[in-house]
């Protein structure tokens, strides 16, 4: 079984830097700008164009 993991992703509109859950529910916005980042595919985060994977957490 394959647990699930965190993503360091990077907003590519401010450059903001954030954490956030591979099974997110629904949308995920940046923390500063609000651009969305990710969204829920088959309960797991799929990046926007505006969102960039930097490093994938176990
Ligand atoms: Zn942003």
């Amino acid at each position: 079984m394959v647990r699930a993991k965190f993503l360091k992703v990077r907003c590519e509109k401010c450059n903001n830097e954030q954490i956030l859950f591979e099974r997110v529910a629904g949308r995920v916005a940046c923390l500063v700008c609000n651009e969305l980042i990710a969204t829920s595919t088959g309960g797991k985060a799929r990046l926007s164009s505006s969102g960039r994977v930097l490093e994938v957490l176990d």
